[in-house]
């Protein structure tokens, strides 16, 4: 039988689950080769966090060695990115200039770090954290006593700076809003979470807006607006991610902000597929890991010529810094219709916030105690209506199963 040629773009977290789920379903349908800018086989991006702090070594991380690929008969190219694609031909031109044909090509090349439009920003010692490259690049520059300075106070620039500290740097979080990770937690939860990591010896400036990055040939500071100067020895750029699409865009498929799928995951061309960050359904990118998976498993059910069609879910994210609680799942969008249930207990510094829209709960944090988040996580998956024990809710599963 021949099989059909699948060429997969990015050996990233969303490329190598598609390939799985390709492996589980359509057994050998496809001659599979895979590309990774990247110089190693796939590990798992989200545990570059706990590798930075010193918890992990990389050779943990990776989830699918050398051996995997060899035993799957797949053919994996590290180090090398893909630099174009010819459609008409249907051939796909690497950076070192070699040429490869597809019957299916699956697109899956992630997000890049968003820059920081500063003069400055270019300078050696500003750094990104989204690869094992940055890691590497970072933990050459930590020396005790040296200081860093994290720019974003979200989820992805707190766990850079618990990683940074744990490795003997004085580090600074600026963060542009008035309080930390404003898309998850109120003021007063923010405030909690501000204190706990300034109790480890993390500094934290909020409603500071970066005007400059000051060094000649090596990075010394960051100039704040209001005329501060925080010195610098590294500096961490995590203000968010946009969707690698500039392969797709000059390839002519139709993008917005990423390559536009649609509920089968094909991209504009029905030879080419898209999952992943880079992918953009029904008007959304996704940045965690859980829709990334459903979106390959529904990738591989087309390429297995099944029907299937791609459905968001409400997702789920911790806070990956050891000893400290905080889980957040759904939507804080705060549109019309709704309301918020809040428990406060500052002296056990615990806080819970539910979001409720038309007796449904669609939002949860909780820092400082999370055994109940996979319980809320579920109401909300499930879209339950939680009238029946909405003045119980906020205690949680046991007094919920109670009433
Ligand atoms: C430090 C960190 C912590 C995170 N923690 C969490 C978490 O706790 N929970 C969670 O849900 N999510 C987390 N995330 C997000 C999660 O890792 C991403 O959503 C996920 O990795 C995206 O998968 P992807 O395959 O779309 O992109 P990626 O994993 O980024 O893979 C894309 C790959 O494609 C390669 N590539 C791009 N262009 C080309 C090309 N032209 N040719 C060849 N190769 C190319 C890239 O080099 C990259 O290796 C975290 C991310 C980071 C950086």
């Amino acid at each position: 039988m021949i099989r059909e040629r699948l060429l997969v773009v990015g050996n990233g977290m969303a490329g190598i689950r598609a390939i799985e789920e390709v492996l589980a379903r359509a057994p050998g349908r496809y001659d599979i080769a895979v590309f990774g800018a990247e110089p190693h086989p796939a590990y798992s991006r989200i545990m570059l966090s706990p590798m930075l702090a010193g918890e992990k070594r990389f050779d943990e991380i990776v989830t699918h060695d050398r051996a995997w690929y060899e035993a799957n008969g797949i053919a994996l190219h590290t180090g090398v990115r893909v630099t174009a694609i010819h459609r008409d031909a249907r051939i796909v031109v690497t950076g070192d200039g070699r040429s490869f044909a597809y019957d299916r090509l699956i697109l899956a090349t992630g997000s890049e770090p968003a820059p920081l439009p500063v003069p400055g920003s270019e300078l050696p010692g500003v750094m990104t954290f989204r690869n094992a490259g940055d890691v590497e690049a970072m933990l050459r520059q930590t020396r005790d006593g040296a200081r860093a300075v994290v720019i974003g106070g979200g989820l992805l620039g707190l766990e850079a700076a618990y990683g940074l500290k744990q490795r003997g740097m004085g580090v600074t979080v600026v963060h542009l809003m008035p309080h930390l990770m404003e898309r998850q937690l109120d003021r007063e939860a923010a405030s909690l979470l501000q204190r706990e990591l300034e109790a480890r010896g993390i500094e934290v400036v909020c409603s500071a807006r970066t005007a400059g990055i000051s060094g000649t040939r090596q990075v010394r500071g960051v100039e704040l607006a209001d005329g501060r100067h925080l010195p610098a020895d590294l500096v961490v750029v995590a203000i968010g991610v946009r969707p690698d699409i500039a392969l797709a865009r000059e390839a002519g498929l139709v993008t917005a902000r990423g390559v536009v799928v649609d509920g089968a995951m094909r991209t504009s061309d029905p030879h080419i597929f898209a999952a992943g960050e880079c992918a953009e359904h029904d008007g959304v990118c996704h940045g965690l890991i859980a829709p990334l998976y459903d979106m390959a498993k529904i990738l591989a059910a087309t390429l297995a010529g099944e029907t299937a069609s791609y459905a968001p879910l409400p997702t789920a994210t911790r806070l990956k810094v050891s000893g400290i609680e905080l889980f957040s799942a759904g939507d804080f969008s705060h549109d019309e219709g709704c309301e918020d249930i809040i428990l406060r207990d500052p002296r056990r510094g615990a806080y819970r916030r539910l979001v409720l829209k038309n007796g449904r709960l669609i939002g949860a944090v909780l820092y400082g105690e999370t055994s109940d988040g996979a319980f809320f996580f579920d109401l909300i998956q499930s879209g339950a209506d939680t009238a029946s024990m909405r003045d119980v809710l906020i205690f949680g599963r046991a007094l919920c199963e109670a009433a």
